[in-house]
Order: structure tokens, then C-alpha cells, then sequence
């Protein structure tokens, strides 16, 4: 049998296994009417469409779900790649999540603008790996671009500095990688590596490592302060990096969110008094939870005065600097040492991709690593002063979303989705039923369902610090918890949860509803009807029990 009738025969199994029809899965694909190809044919014409027509809605349990992926074995034999895909088809994208559905607002992953798609395509097809120009040529020049661009947007820099350092073999402006939390890593690794840099008798703690720099530098110890908004992933960068965990110091924020400077100057003292050395201050442009800024002009003020590298963890709110309207929030950013960005978050471009800015394009040289057969002195490739090595050419993408967006673009998507965030905080404040949490900054709210004679009994005086209350709470929270998830098995809206420090209850945590607003199809009308659908399962039989047990502590009658 010659292997072309052999493709097309109708069989799953690849009877003849042989190189040369592995070969041909390689070069040509199988004829045309093949799965895979209406798959692709379907995603080009409409995404949105496709989505909801293979995305089922309903939830299934997981468990059911890890049933269709419990072998462990590889399979044996090769398989025709359409018995694959149909398998594909049914097992794991019915069963993904519709990040494109506009009534989906709790998360910061949401839907992509058409021409990501074919450009994704185009990436993989010619397969460059941006490590070094030997294997991606023009690829290079095009990632260093797209750094200075998002440099030029961060710092603004004069166009001189940019012709000097966009294309210099001895610096660079920034890394792309795969997302906010290796952009973090790398901003802490760079300021590690300056702080411990080497001296005479001391190699540097890149090559001498943790316990030499602590002794050649006189210090007990080495921290990080980051606000409790702080994203974990600065954790994660404290234990790659041998500071610890316990060494990212959370300072308190202030009743808006943001980090509390005074506070912040104290401990800065205290840690000068214990002889532990503050590597860095970070500071958090939109936190995941709740969007809030911290003052970056105040905190570059202190990390000026002591000497302490800044870092500004902007992975969710650096795109409002495309905004004119909005940019004024991140005022002082650009006083930063470090900032990341994510581009899978609000640049909308697919998921894996993000970079770490610096102020000052030769501070990367403090991690620089040279390998004589891949990275040699002097030269451009971006895999010298990168966590990662073989990386993908997504800033292809990223290129594409400043080109065909432009600067006006993306900030028109911002404005629209702080307007949108802010409609929808006004829905929640006129409701009686619903309580405002945390009040937008950007695009992110948090709130909860509080029936109005409740919200007005927990907010008077006598009842607000007494025993009871805290009993009363712990109840909502409860309450909050099986709304939300009453809702996501619904399937058509989708908020997250989070819990919050309680501001009047020290020491309590607030479960609240979360809604990110980031996606461009969500529309008004959807907002009003997840309010709509919150209050329909409130009086439901779900939370009807901690109603009545909220009325037995509280006396209040609720529905
Ligand atoms: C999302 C996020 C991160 C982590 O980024 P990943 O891309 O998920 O690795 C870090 N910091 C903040 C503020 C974020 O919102």
C-alpha cells in the first residue's frame, strides 16, 4: 500500500508505522476535509463563535473530567491526527473555560483581538528562538524594539538615549519573558546582584553566593519590602533567589489599599537597626486583588534618599500609561529602577508573555551570563541577560498589539474598561442589597451581597465591634462563598472571591465578590444582569439557612 492511499483510508490507527509516514506528518497534512483543518477554518471565521459553540457551559466536575486523562502510559501506537483532534475536541476544549464569554469578569485573562490568532500561526510556523540571533535574526532587533517602546512609554527617555542604547551590543532596556512572575524574579535578581556586587576579596554573590556577600558587606541578613497587597509571585522570586520567604517584609496598607509610607519608613529603620540590608521596595501599580496603586512618588522619594532599589510591579496596571486621561495614576513610575508589565493581561496578547523594564540599560549586566558556544561576549543575543533561555518570539505579538492598536488604541481600551469598572461600582452603590467593598481605581472592584436591613444593623456603632457582629460576618462570608459559586455553576456569569482584612473587625477577613473588567465585549447590560442573577440566588434555597441563622443572632429579618 503506498502511503498516500493509506492517509486516506479511515482507520484511527497508523497500521504501517514507518519513518516514512512519520515523515509525512511533518510536511503535508491530511487531506483536507480533516478535522483539524474545519477546526482551524471555524476559529478564522469567528472565535467568539466558536467558542460558544464548543465550550459547553454547564460545569463539569472535575473529577469526572481527570477520569479522561488517568493513563499514565504512553500510548503504544501512532494514531491518525484526526482521531486525535476529534478526541481533542471533546475531551478537553468542551470542557476549557470561555475566556472570550463577556458575562466572565473574574479573572484577568480574557478574549484576544482576531489577528492575534494568525499571528500566532506565523510565529510558531517559522519557529525562531529568540535565545541568540543565530537562531532568530531580525527577530532580535524587533524584541529589542518592543522593549524600547515599552521603555519610551515607562521612562520617556530622550530620543538620543534611545538611538545610543535600543540596538547596543552592552545594554539593554529590558527583557521579554514569559510572564509577570519571571519579570519579577529577574527585577530582584538584578537587585540582588547590585547590592552584593563584588569589591576587593569578594567575588560578587553571582559567583560567591549567599553567605560571602552577607559577610563581605557586615549584614545580619537581607529583606524585601513590598506592601500585603504584594503578589505572591515576589515570594516565589525571594526563594529562587535564596533570600527567603520570610524575607519579603509586608508592610501594612492604608484604609485605600495602598501602602502605608510612614510605616513603610519605620521599618526601613528597623531593619537598619537589626543590620538586615533592604535589597529592594516594591511597589505594586494595580494589585491583583483590588487594583489599587501604591504613591510611587513617595516611595521613590524614600528609595532615592536611602539608596534602596525600586521596583514597580505594574504586570496588571502599566497599560493605563497608554491612557492621557489615566496615566497621572502611575505618576512616578518612571523614578523607578525596575518596572514589569504583563502583555497577556491588559496589552491583550495570548497567554505567555511578559517583560521586566530598567531605568537604566546597563543594569542587566549584573546577571549577564556568557557560554562561549551560545552566548559570546559582545554580542546581541537577548539569551545573555535572561532567566530563560530557548524562548518564543512573542513579542512578535506584542510588536503587532503597538502597531495596530498604537499608543491611542490601547488607551482607549483602558479608559473603556475603568469607565465600565466605574459604571458598575455606581450599579453596586445604588443597589440597597449590595456593598461596594473596594472602590475602582482601575478596572478592578470587589464587593458583596448584604440584604439592606443587615447592612444598616452592622453599620450602627453598638453593633459594629460586639461579639455578635463577628459571628455575623463569618455567616456572610459563608453566604458570599456559596453565591459565588452557586453563580459559576449557572455557567453564564462568572465573578471570582477573595477575601479582604475587614476594616472595622481587626484581624477579620471580608469575603468578597471580585470583578475584573478587562474584557472589551463585556457590555453594561451583562453587569446589571450578574447583580440581577446574585440577588435571584440570594433568595434562593442555597443561603436561605444562613439567613435564618443571621436573624436568630442579629434579630434582623431579612427575606
Ligand atoms: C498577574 C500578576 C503577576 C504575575 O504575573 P504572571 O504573568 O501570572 O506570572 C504579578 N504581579 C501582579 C500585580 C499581577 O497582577
Amino acid at each position: 500500500m503506498c502511503i498516500k492511499e493509506f492517509y486516506l483510508s479511515d482507520s484511527q490507527a497508523l497500521t504501517d508505522v514507518s519513518i516514512d509516514s512519520l515523515l509525512r506528518v511533518f510536511t503535508v497534512p491530511e487531506k483536507a476535509e480533516a478535522t483539524l483543518n474545519q477546526v482551524d477554518r471555524e476559529l478564522s471565521l469567528d472565535i467568539a463563535a466558536f467558542l460558544n459553540a464548543r465550550v459547553v457551559a454547564t460545569e463539569k466536575d472535575l473529577a469526572e473530567i481527570e477520569a479522561e486523562f488517568a493513563s499514565a502510559v504512553i500510548p503504544e501506537e501512532p494514531v491518525r491526527v484526526a482521531h486525535h483532534i476529534d478526541n481533542l475536541m471533546e475531551k478537553l476544549v468542551a470542557h476549557s473555560v470561555n475566556t472570550y464569554a463577556p458575562g466572565f469578569i473574574g479573572h484577568m485573562t480574557s478574549a484576544l483581538p482576531y489577528f492575534m490568532l494568525p499571528l500566532s500561526k506565523i510565529m510558531v510556523a517559522l519557529n525562531q528562538n529568540v535565545v541568540k540571533t543565530e537562531t532568530s535574526k531580525a527577530f532580535t532587533p524587533m524584541e529589542r524594539q518592543v522593549l524600547g517602546m515599552m521603555h519610551h512609554l515607562v521612562f520617556a527617555r530622550a530620543e538620543a538615549f534611545y538611538r545610543h542604547w535600543l540596538h547596543h551590543a552592552d545594554g539593554q532596556l529590558g527583557a521579554m519573558c514569559s510572564g509577570g512572575t519571571v519579570a519579577n524574579i529577574t527585577a530582584l535578581w538584578v537587585a540582588r546582584n547590585r547590592c552584593y556586587g563584588p569589591k576587593p576579596g569578594f567575588a560578587g554573590i553571582a559567583k560567591a553566593g549567599w553567605s560571602q556577600a552577607l559577610a563581605a558587606y557586615g549584614d545580619r541578613d537581607a529583606v524585601v519590602l513590598v506592601s500585603e497587597r504584594g503578589h505572591y509571585s515576589l515570594s516565589k522570586a525571594a526563594d529562587v533567589l535564596g533570600i527567603g520567604r520570610d524575607n519579603i517584609r509586608s508592610v501594612p496598607c492604608t484604609d485605600s489599599g495602598s501602602i502605608d509610607i510612614q510605616q513603610l519608613s519605620d521599618i526601613i529603620a528597623s531593619c537598619h537597626d537589626r543590620g538586615e540590608r533592604v535589597i529592594s521596595l516594591v511597589a505594586v501599580a494595580g494589585s491583583t486583588e483590588t487594583g489599587c496603586i501604591d504613591a510611587l512618588d513617595e516611595m521613590a522619594v524614600i528609595a532615592e534618599r536611602e539608596g534602596i532599589w525600586l521596583h514597580v510591579d505594574a504586570a496588571w496596571g502599566g497599560p493605563a500609561l497608554f491612557s492621557d486621561k489615566h496615566r497621572s495614576l502611575l505618576k512616578g513610575i518612571e523614578r523607578a529602577d525596575s518596572v514589569t508589565i504583563d502583555a497577556h493581561k491588559q496589552m491583550y496578547v495570548p497567554m505567555g508573555v511578559g517583560m521586566v523594564l530598567f531605568r537604566d540599560p546597563e543594569s542587566q549586566s549584573s546577571i549577564r551570563h556568557h557560554a562561549n558556544y551560545i552566548i559570546r561576549q559582545g554580542s546581541k543575543d537577548l539569551g545573555s541577560s535572561t532567566l530563560e533561555g530557548s524562548r518564543p518570539a512573542m513579542s512578535m505579538l506584542v510588536h503587532a498589539g503597538l502597531h495596530i492598536f498604537g499608543r491611542r488604541g490601547y488607551g482607549l481600551l483602558v479608559e473603556n474598561n475603568i469607565q465600565r469598572c466605574k459604571y458598575f461600582s455606581t450599579l453596586i452603590d445604588m443597589a440597597a442589597d449590595f456593598e461596594l467593598v473596594s472602590v475602582p481605581v482601575l478596572n478592578i472592584l470587589t464587593y458583596r451581597y448584604v440584604p439592606a436591613p443587615l447592612q444598616r444593623w452592622l453599620e450602627s456603632p453598638e453593633n459594629a465591634a460586639s461579639e455578635v457582629s463577628v459571628r455575623v460576618e463569618l455567616l456572610l462570608n459563608q453566604a458570599t462563598q456559596i453565591l459565588q459559586r452557586a453563580q459559576r455553576e449557572r455557567g453564564q456569569y462568572f465573578v471570582s472571591r477573595t477575601s479582604l482584612p475587614h476594616a472595622r473587625q481587626q484581624g477579620l477577613l471580608k469575603t468578597v465578590f471580585r470583578v475584573v473588567l478587562a474584557n472589551p465585549l463585556t457590555t453594561d447590560e451583562i453587569l446589571t444582569a450578574i447583580l440581577q442573577e446574585q440577588r435571584e440566588l440570594a433568595a434562593g434555597p442555597a443561603v436561605k439557612v444562613l439567613w435564618q441563622e443571621i436573624k436568630q443572632l442579629s434579630g434582623v429579618a431579612l427575606i
